[in-house]
């Protein structure tokens, strides 16, 4: 519980995974005093309120009154029609933010819309799972997570301090917050989650189209890796189309290395270089135990699944 709140009127536009949990973690922790949400969707409005997530508005006009901080939780291809859409009701000297997956194209499609007068802060909350819509979110969804800001160069004392409330913000839904420029972010997310998704797809897809593997088969020996890909190929194809489409050309790089890491994997297997092959493993594991260190996932064997692939 934070000691107070750090705004009084938090608007959440986009009641799914993200914008659920940051109301849940908010109302949790105290860290907003009042809390409204919108979905375009009547229907997630509707669970919204069954799910007693906090007031919720019937438009944008509603949900912007009197906000002092607006976070944008919808696909990143909503981004630019929402920013657009609310730029009338946005209070002065309020934040506009967003939790997109991509941050160089959001953000040049909000600075186009935001008024002078509204600190606009993107930022992206390195958390999540391949659930969707309003019941998937939890309050300690962002619990030693990272949310990473890309503010903009503004030397601004206003806008200066609008950026450490934000930060404050996350950091008492249990983030640590990193300040990063748009462009690195994207690069740097391209190789540690874009292009896992990517491949993830694509293995599920080749699995699915090959003659020789029945579905029965794929399904009934999964376990043996390929049941972590299909866990992350679960996730919502709208929030991953968009992902891509914005950021195209980090993703388009950071596939190219791939490519090149790959055919000198398949060259070492072709021709029997075992050492090749022993060199790169060992890096690869070496890697893994320095994400368990830094607390970024469970040292427990199997992600602590017990032999029916449950979590015990
Ligand atoms: P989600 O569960 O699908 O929720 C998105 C919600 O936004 C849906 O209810 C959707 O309604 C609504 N929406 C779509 N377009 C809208 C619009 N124009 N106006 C108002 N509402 C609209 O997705 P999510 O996982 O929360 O993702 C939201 C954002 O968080 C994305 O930008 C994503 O990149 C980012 N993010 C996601 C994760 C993750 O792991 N999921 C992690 C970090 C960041 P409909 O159902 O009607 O389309």
């Amino acid at each position: 519980m934070v000691e107070a709140p750090l705004f009084d009127r938090v608007a959440i536009i986009g009641a799914g995974l993200i914008g659920s949990s940051i109301a849940r973690a908010a109302r949790e922790t105290g860290a907003a005093r009042s809390l409204v949400l919108y979905d375009r969707s009547e229907d997630v409005r509707e669970e919204a309120s069954r799910l007693g997530l906090g007031e919720v508005a019937g438009t944008l006009e509603a949900v912007c009154r009197d906000a002092d901080c607006v976070i944008l939780c919808v696909p990143v291809g909503a981004v630019e029609e929402t920013a657009a859409a609310i730029a009338p009701y946005l209070k002065p000297g309020a934040i506009l933010t967003d939790v997109g997956s991509v941050k160089e194209s959001p953000l040049n499609a909000m600075k186009a819309h935001c008024p002078a007068s509204v600190h606009l802060i993107p930022g992206h909350p390195i958390a999540g799972t391949e659930k969707s819509g309003p019941a998937a979110g939890f309050a300690t969804l962002f619990q030693n997570t990272w949310h990473i800001l890309t503010p903009l160069p503004d030397e601004n004392e206003a806008y200066r301090g609008a950026v450490d409330r934000l930060a404050s913000f996350w950091e008492a839904l249990g983030s640590r917050v990193e300040i990063m420029d748009a462009a690195r972010h994207d690069r740097v997310l391209a190789i540690t989650s874009h292009l896992p998704h990517l491949i993830a797809y694509n293995i599920v897809s080749t699995a699915y189209d090959m003659e020789s593997v029945g579905e029965g088969e794929v399904v009934k020996y999964s376990a043996g890796g390929f049941r972590d890909f299909t866990r992350i190929a679960a996730s919502d194809p709208t929030m991953w189309r968009d992902v891509f489409l914005h950021n195209k050309e980090a993703v388009l790089e950071t596939l190219g290395r791939f490519s090149e890491d790959l055919a000198a994997l398949q060259r070492a297997i072709r021709w029997g270089d075992g050492d090749t092959l022993m060199q790169e493993f060992a890096r690869a594991r070496g890697i893994r135990k320095a994400i368990i260190e830094a607390g970024q996932d469970t040292a427990e064997t199997n992600f602590g699944r017990n032999r029916n692939g449950k979590k015990d």
